[in-house]
């Protein structure tokens, strides 16, 4: 396969529409087809796929269905889609568009159309895939994602280090989320995780604190020249601010509401490139906080390094 070029998988149940269209295509493009909706569904499993034209009808399943079944699943609902329909159906333009279509191109076609409004669509994905690799954004909080966190903790660590200040960083996690999660469903998951950002971004209230989702329900704030005191003022303060939330949490065994855990670290830095350590030592105090019952914070101390440096299977 050319590397170079972007790969247009064209599923149509009947081969000579399938084969106009690739013939229109296959001089700028890595043009596959399928002849079927499952068969395109297991296409997209095992070959990176650029975009697809996705006929509308065809037996067993129609290309709405296929569309749904794409944009359901996370590893494909980013390919855009475009709908190829036959003469007299284009009431179900809408339909199509709003299940996610990029576009809704009506037979006949016209070669220089179809390849202008194909070279549109792939130009615009990969717009959005550049914004989303260089994004300190992340997608569903809004909050700053784990890679600006990884810069803002280089950042922050040398420059404690070069003015002799205390880091300290809080390592937050939500209590039993999976639990909420499977008695509330996804939808309510991702809401909960967007108020406790925001929580999150209101507890912390000076301007060079960072607050980042380190991944899943785990919350990271940096609090540069924030001695230990200062940051469990802050902990107590996340920890009121998302009680106030009042989040149900039937299943949690802790509370009826939301709750979360924090592991506080704070350190004067004193060699360059220990961030790492910092969030090690967060990570651990966050570890005894969920041994001992959650719903607290936990400072951590020294002798927790040499305690429980083997015991960090976390969950
Ligand atoms: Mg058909």
């Amino acid at each position: 396969m050319d590397l170079e070029k972007q790969t247009i998988l064209i599923v149509d149940d009947v081969y000579f529409n399938a084969k106009i269209i690739e013939d229109i295509l296959c001089e700028d493009y890595e043009v596959v087809t399928a002849r079927s909706g499952k068969e395109c569904l297991e296409y997209v499993k095992s070959t990176k796929i650029d975009l697809i034209i996705l006929d509308v009808v065809m037996p067993d399943m129609d290309g709405y269905e296929v569309c749904r079944k794409l944009k359901a699943n996370p590893a494909t609902k980013k390919i855009p889609v475009i709908f190829l329909s036959g003469r007299g159906e284009s009431q179900n333009e809408t339909k199509g568009l709003e299940l996610g279509a990029v576009d809704y191109i009506i037979r006949p076609i016209h070669p220089l159309v179809i390849k202008a409004r194909i070279k549109n669509h792939l130009a615009l994905k990969n717009q959005r895939d550049i914004l989303e690799k260089f994004s300190f954004r992340d997608a569903l909080t809004g909050i700053f994602n784990r890679r600006y966190l990884d810069e803002a903790l280089k950042k922050e660590w040398h420059g404690s280090l070069r003015k002799g200040e205390v880091l300290s960083a809080l390592l937050i996690d939500i209590d039993y989320f999976k639990k909420y999660n499977d008695f509330y469903g996804h939808v309510a998951g991702d809401q909960c995780l967007c108020m406790v950002a925001e929580a999150l971004q209101k507890s912390s209230l000076r301007a060079g604190d960072v607050v980042a989702r380190y991944g899943g329900e785990e919350f990271m704030v940096i609090l540069p020249a924030t001695p230990q005191q200062g940051a469990v003022c802050i902990a107590q303060r996340i920890q009121n601010n998302i009680a106030a939330l009042k989040i149900e949490n039937e299943k949690s065994p802790v509370d009826t509401y939301i709750t979360v855990s924090t592991g506080i670290a704070s350190t004067i830095p004193m060699i360059t490139g220990g961030q790492k350590e910092l969030v090690e030592m967060a990570d651990l105090a966050l570890y005894k906080v969920k041994n001992n019952g959650r719903n607290a914070y936990q400072v951590f101390l020294d002798t927790d390094f040499k305690k429980s440096r083997s015991l960090r299977p976390r969950t």
